[in-house]
Parts: C-alpha cells; structure tokens; sequence
C-alpha cells in the first residue's frame, strides 16, 4: 500500500466539501436502502462526522499504534448503531464508488488497490474489536428516566436508572440516546458510581439542538432512553496521584467535575479541593443546593463561584481560571477543567501562561465533537500538545 498515494488522493477529494458525504451517503443509501435506518433521521451533523472520521484515518494511516487504538474504540462503540460485520463492505463499496467520482480521471487501478487494501484492515480491525466487546458489554443499555427536574430555563438534571448496571468513572462520558431521535450524543455522569446503578446527568438545550432539546424539553419520568459504554480517560482522576485539586467548571461542565467531587468524598482521605463554579449570570447557576450541601458536608473542599458577566461592570466579562489564578498559587496541585470549549481554551491558555504544565491540566470541552473521548484518547495520547482544548 502505498501510503502517499492514499493521503495525496485523499486530500484531492476533500476539497470538495460537502459534496462527498452527500455523494457518498446517496450511494451507499441506494446501493444498500437497509443501511438508512443506523443513521440519524437529519443527516447534517452526521456528514461532518463522517470526513472528519476519514480525515484522521488517513492521516494517521502510517503510525498503526495509534491507529488501531482509535479503530477498535470505534468498532466496539459503533455497536451502538446496530452496525454488523456484513453492514462493512456495502460502506468500503460506497466509499470506493465516492473516491472514484471525485478523483475523476485520476482514480487509477493502483489507487483502487491502495484504498481497498486499507478499506480492509480498518474494517478487519472494527469488527473484530466489536465482537471482543460483545463479550464485555452490551451495545446499549436502556435506562427509565426516574427524575427529571428543569433547573433553569434551558438545564434540566435527569436521574436514569439503567436496566443493567452500567459500570463508569467519575470524568468519563457516556453516549445517549432518545428513541425517538435515534442520534448520539455524549453527556457526563454528575455522580461517582452509586449503589441503586443510577446516573444523574446535567443537560444544557443547545440551540436546535436535537438530543439535548428532547432530553430537556421532551423526556419525562418514565421515558425510556438509550445509554452507551463509557469513554475517556481525560478527566478521570487516574493520573493525579493523591495529589491536591483545582476544579474549575463551566456551565453543565459542572456534572464531571461533581462526579470528582463525589469521588474523592469517596476515597475518604486526604485530598484538599478548591471549586469554583462559573456561570454567565447568576439566574445560570442550577445546582447550588447541591454544592453548598457538599461545600458543608466536607471540611476539606472549598467553594467560590464565579459569575462572568457583572450588569455592574459591562463588557466586562469574568473567567473562572482568571479568577482562580488571581486567588492563589496553584502549582502543586492537578486542576481539571470542563466547560464549553471557549472556557476550556481560555483556562487552559491562561494555565498554562502562569506556568502550569500539561501532565497536571485535564481538561474536556463538552463542544460539538463528531466522536467523543476515546478518539482523542487514542489519537492524541501521545501528542505532544496536551495543552490545547478547542474542541
Ligand atoms: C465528552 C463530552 C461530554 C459532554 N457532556 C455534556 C454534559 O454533561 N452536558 C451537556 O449539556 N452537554 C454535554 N456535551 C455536549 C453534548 O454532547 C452535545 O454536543 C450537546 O448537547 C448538543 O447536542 P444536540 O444534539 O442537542 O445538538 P446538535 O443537533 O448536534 O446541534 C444543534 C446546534 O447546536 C450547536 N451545538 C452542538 N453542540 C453544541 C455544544 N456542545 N455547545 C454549543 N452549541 C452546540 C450546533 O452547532 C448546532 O448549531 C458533551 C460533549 C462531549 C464531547
């Protein structure tokens, strides 16, 4: 296989844009009408996800390690969409037909060989990571909503209580799932594991947004949702020793970093903890019952919030690691960072220009990703640039 052929070519087709994922879906739909009904009822988002997807297989297609970590985390959590080992060629088929239209003339029978080739050891790889997590885990778990609370005009916090114990760590994601949506979206389990198996997540409307709009404006106690094997590794306590933490959260980032909280209540011992929850306006801070219950349950955790916008200082606006740094020196400590992607940028610049260095900043953005955490645990382990966050 010759490898520059393969990203040259593709680099070729990706300057078409949006044409070839709709090329590409349109073909693999008529070729294979059985496939449509894995895929979202509106196909917008799907069609970034798809060359995104593509994009780093084919950039990464010469370093294998981290290839095939990223193709098995994607073959065991493509389980979700109900994808079998025979739904594989009709895809390598469509995208073969899609390489060819778009390279025109230049699609010879070398580049035919190259793409099949790699078609295959991908797809080999996917299936065969599929069926070792069949013997792990469920491809879903379905879950009754048993609370559904709105906190503020567009959060609501859902407890869920899944059929089967659904095992996770604290900072990890989950993938969810409205039935009646059949689209995937990754949300955070605000509580360390509990005895009852019960998942408390915090969910924030996107603007026509399709599974958070439902999951806040549609879902109610009794519904019945779909939930997905945990992912990611990056705001786990796995790698802070016992060290002493800073927390900082943004909006519904505040669910994973509760999670923490609650771990470390947990452990029992030994760590000191310094919150600050940020929020826009103070009408957008929805869980305070919560964090004052915890900030006096625990001596050891200590609580500020930090409420960006002032009507008294306009234009001004207040970020939560400005105000942390402006606190104190946090230096010895790990500091976990979540919000929306500009808080984590923002955090994680501002850290890192205070001489914070990037084995002790975890940080995850809750942005508009086309695949969650395990993507980036796998691609971007061993990057060097642990400091970015713009998701
Ligand atoms: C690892 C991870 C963990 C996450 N945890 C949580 C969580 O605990 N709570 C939570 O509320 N969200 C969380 N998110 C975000 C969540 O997965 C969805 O992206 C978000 O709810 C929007 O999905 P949607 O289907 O409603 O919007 P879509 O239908 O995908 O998009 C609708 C519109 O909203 C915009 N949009 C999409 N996503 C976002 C976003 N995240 N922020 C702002 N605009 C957006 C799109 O550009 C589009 O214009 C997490 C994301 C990741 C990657």
């Amino acid at each position: 296989m010759d490898v520059a052929r393969l990203k040259q070519s593709w680099s070729l087709v990706a300057a078409h844009g949006d044409q070839v994922p709709l090329y590409f879906y349109s073909t693999l739909f008529l070729s294979h009408p059985e496939t449509r009904q894995m895929f979202p009822t509106n196909m917008a988002g799907q069609r970034d996800r798809l060359v995104t997807a593509l994009a780093h297989i084919v950039t990464n297609v010469d370093q294998v390690d981290r290839l095939v970590g990223f193709l098995k985390d994607l073959g065991a959590d493509h389980r979700k969409f109900a994808v079998r080992p025979e739904h594989y060629p009709a895809v390598g088929e469509a995208l073969v037909a899609t390489l060819q239209h778009f390279l025109g003339e230049q699609w010879t029978e070398e580049l035919a060989q190259d793409w099949t080739a790699a078609y295959g050891l991908v797809s080999q790889v996917m299936i065969e990571a599929a069926q070792a997590a069949e013997a792990v885990a469920p491809p879903w778990w379905v879950a009754e909503v048993v609370a559904h609370e709105r906190r503020a005009f567009d959060v609501a916090v859902l407890t869920l209580r899944p059929q089967y114990l659904l095992p996770f760590a604290p900072g990890q994601s989950v993938g969810v799932s409205h039935p009646a949506v059949r689209t995937w979206r990754y949300y955070s389990p605000a509580n360390a594991p509990r005895q009852d198996g019960t998942l408390e997540l915090h969910v924030r409307a996107a603007p026509g947004g399709v599974v958070s709009s439902r999951l806040v404006y549609g879902t109610a106690v009794g519904d019945q949702i779909h939930l997905a094997s945990p992912v990611g590794d990056r705001l786990t306590l796995w790698s802070a020793g016992s060290s002493d933490l800073l927390l900082l959260a943004g909006g519904t980032g505040w669910a994973p970093v509760k999670a923490l909280v609650e771990q470390v209540a947990a452990e029992g011992a030994g760590r000191r903890v310094d919150l600050y929850v940020g929020a826009r306006s103070r009408l957008e801070f929805y869980d305070t019952e919560t964090i004052e219950k915890l900030a006096a349950s625990f001596p050891w955790l200590t609580v500020t919030y930090v409420v960006g916008a002032d009507p008294q200082r306009p234009g001004e606006f207040v970020h939560v690691a400005d105000r942390a740094l402006a606190d104190g020196d946090w230096r010895s400590r790990h500091v976990y960072v979540c919000g929306s992607d500009e808080m984590v940028t923002h955090s994680v610049r501002a850290l890192t220009q205070a001489g914070y260095h990037p084995g002790q900043l975890h940080h995850e953005g809750l942005g508009k990703h086309w695949y969650g955490p395990a993507w980036r645990t796998a691609l971007d382990a061993s990057a060097p640039d642990n400091s970015g966050g713009a998701r």
